[in-house]
This record gives C-alpha cells, sequence and structure tokens, in this order.
C-alpha cells in the first residue's frame, strides 16, 4: 500500500509503498477513502509537543473508509461497513477516567496517526470497539472533518456552557473553527467569529455568524469591540486558533463569569493577567476531542443537515504542500485526501 510517512521531524513526509498492516484483535483493516487533514497533523510531523510521536509513522486522524477485514474476537461491524479512525483511537475502559464517562482523559489512551498510525495510507487499522460507524448515505470526503474537527469543538461549545440566546466567541476560524461556527449556531448560540484572515471570516458569515471580528485590524482593541458587540462580553469563548496570541486575549473578550475554553493547540506559553481571571471569575478549560458518545451526537448533526464542513480535496501525494498551506494560513474550512 502507498501511504505518507513522517521519518524525521520537521522533514517532508515520504510519499511512497509501505507494508499492509494485519488486524490484530478487536481491530478491522479499512480501506481508505478519504482523509481529512487537521493541523495537529502538522504538529506532529513537526514534533511540536511535550509528548511526541515516535517516527516512522503515518499521521491522519479523519479517515473513512470500508472495512475489509476484520481480526480475531467479537466487532461491533462487519466487512463493508464504513466507519472512521479518530484521534482517540482506543482507551483502556477500565480506569477511573473511562469508568466515568471520559475516556478522552484516559492515560492508556492511542492516538490515532500518533501513538498509532493513521489515515494517510490507502488502508489503515482500527479498533473497531472505539472507530467511529458513519451514518449511512454520509460524503465519506464531507464527513471526513467531522471526526476529528467536528467532535472537539461540539463537545468544546458543550464545554463553555453556553445557552441557547447567549454570546460565544469562535477565535480561529480554519478546519475546526468553521464547524463551530455550525454547531454554535445549531445549538441556539450567537455567533461572533474571530480570525486574522478576511476569507476565514467571510467564510464565518456565510455559515451563520452574526459578527466578525478581524484580529489582525491595525489599531483594533479586540477585547472591546467584543464587549460592544455583546454589552458586556462573551459568555463563552472557543479558542481554536494556531496562534498563542488568541489565548491571553480570550480573557478579554469573556464577559464576567464565563467560560473560555482552548482546543488549539500551538505549542508554547501565553501570559494571563490574573486579576482579570479572579474579578472577572472566569473558567478556562482545555477540552481534548470527544467520547464516542460525542462523536456519535457530533456525526448526528451532520447526518441532519446542520453542519457541513467546507471540504476541497487533494491527493496524498500532496500532502506536504497541504501541510505547506495550513502553516501559512492558506487554507479555507478543510482539505481532505481522496483515494478513489
Ligand atoms: P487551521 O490551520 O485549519 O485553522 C487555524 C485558524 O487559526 C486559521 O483560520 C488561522 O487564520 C487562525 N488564526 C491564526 N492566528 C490567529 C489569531 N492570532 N487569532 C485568531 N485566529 C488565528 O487548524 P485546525 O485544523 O482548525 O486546528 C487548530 C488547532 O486546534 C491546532 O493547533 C490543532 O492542533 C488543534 N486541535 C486540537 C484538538 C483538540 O482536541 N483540542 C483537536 C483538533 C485540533
Ligand atoms: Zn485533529
Ligand atoms: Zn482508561
Amino acid at each position: 500500500m502507498r501511504a505518507a510517512t513522517v521519518t524525521g521531524f520537521g522533514e517532508p513526509l515520504a510519499v511512497g509503498p509501505t507494508v499492509l498492516p494485519r488486524p490484530d484483535r478487536y481491530q478491522a483493516l479499512v480501506r481508505l477513502i478519504a482523509s481529512g487533514v487537521c493541523h495537529t497533523d502538522v504538529h506532529a510531523a513537526d514534533g511540536d509537543w511535550p509528548v511526541q510521536p515516535a517516527p516512522p509513522f503515518i499521521p491522519g486522524h479523519e479517515g473513512v473508509g470500508e472495512v475489509v477485514a476484520l481480526g480475531p474476537g467479537e466487532h461491533p461491524v462487519k466487512v463493508g461497513d464504513i466507519v472512521g479512525n479518530a484521534w482517540l483511537w482506543s482507551a483502556c475502559g477500565t480506569c477511573e477516567f473511562c469508568r466515568t464517562g471520559r475516556e478522552t482523559m484516559c492515560e492508556s489512551a492511542e492516538y490515532g496517526g500518533y501513538t498509532v498510525d493513521g489515515s494517510f495510507g490507502e488502508y489503515m487499522l482500527v479498533d473497531t470497539r472505539y472507530a467511529p460507524v458513519i451514518p449511512e448515505g454520509a460524503d465519506p470526503v464531507e464527513v471526513a472533518p467531522i471526526l476529528c474537527a467536528g467532535v472537539t469543538v461540539y463537545k468544546g461549545l458543550k464545554n463553555t456552557e453556553v445557552r441557547p440566546g447567549q454570546w460565544v466567541v469562535i477565535s480561529g476560524v480554519g478546519g475546526l473553527g468553521h464547524v463551530a461556527v455550525q454547531y454554535a449556531t445549531a445549538m441556539g448560540m450567537r455567533v461572533i467569529a474571530l480570525d486574522v484572515r478576511q476569507e476565514a471570516l467571510h467564510l464565518a458569515q456565510s455559515l451563520g455568524a452574526e459578527a466578525v471580528v478581524d484580529a489582525s485590524e491595525e489599531g483594533l482593541d479586540v477585547g472591546e469591540r467584543v464587549r460592544e458587540i455583546t454589552g458586556g462580553g462573551a459568555h463563552g469563548v472557543l479558542v481554536t486558533a494556531v496562534h498563542r496570541s488568541a489565548f491571553g486575549q480570550a480573557i478579554d473578550m469573556a464577559r464576567r463569569g464565563g467560560t473560555i475554553v482552548f482546543n488549539g493547540l500551538p505549542p508554547g506559553e501565553f501570559p494571563a493577567p490574573i486579576f482579570d481571571i479572579v474579578f472577572k471569575q472566569l473558567s478556562i478549560r482545555g477540552s481534548l476531542v470527544g467520547t464516542r458518545q460525542d462523536m456519535e451526537e457530533a456525526l448526528d448533526f451532520y447526518a441532519r443537515g446542520l453542519v457541513k464542513p467546507r471540504v476541497s480535496t487533494c491527493e496524498l501525494e500532496d500532502i506536504n504542500d497541504v501541510f505547506r498551506r495550513l502553516v501559512d494560513g492558506k487554507v479555507d474550512g478543510r482539505v481532505a485526501i481522496s483515494y478513489r
């Protein structure tokens, strides 16, 4: 099979033949139809984060494909079913976090395209106990971004605890953010989209954002603008941006008692004003993808037509170019590899 492999951090992915994997217990071999390209794949290939994957590895965790073989054991799917891989590739199922419905916190979890090979290849393995089942009739290319971007922002928005009719700022309107605008709208929230790119803001407006803020505007006080629009600040802020400056900025936009949720994962740190956090009594939360239940719900929003990722396709061979475009902020919505 052909795949795109990270052979060393910061190096271009090597696209070429590699060994077809064999499904072990509870695993299925899946022939890929499409795979979204997430900015996390860029972080993975660059070895950006404190916990690094081990090259050589195949990135990709928004893969959609057909089950072609099953390993030993009982399976909730059969040959011919359309399934996906996910960032939460598997978890232990027995630890404190797994037992209490918080499997994304499992310390023994495996991550698709990070600790196990992912969907940037013609075939991949999934753990059938954790692999999302793709809704019938779904377009494989269009549904792919739900498997990471969709479930991540859906769970992130739940974590903001914003109620219908209240304001949420979506900071960063890329792959994650453009579906976040749609989930938030479908969940009854009033949306302000914030980005540093005009194209992203246009896209956000066309997807339901009530107001947009261009954080790159010279001399603009972003917090003040958001407080003006919302009459005192946003009830929630979801940060999906890939630049660390967006993280501290969220504090200034939040309403008293508001909740800020971080989805974005640029490496590094940001300065945070202690006084503002205490006096505004803010909650700041990290949110990592979602559980299998969150995934099922996120996919259901897609199946009901409430969320429609904006996806352009590429070939596996184009992966290094797509990575460059993601880093340069030149992608609108999501790019997905098509294996057809
Ligand atoms: P993307 O490149 O598609 O989108 C990033 C967006 O951020 C772009 O629109 C860019 O213009 C915008 N941006 C850059 N600087 C900004 C700034 N200062 N203010 C506002 N917006 C700014 O990336 P993506 O695939 O959407 O991923 C976004 C981040 O989320 C990545 O760091 C990724 O690793 C992370 N991520 C986290 C989870 C999770 O579970 N927490 C899941 C998936 C992705
Ligand atoms: Zn992702
Ligand atoms: Zn566990």
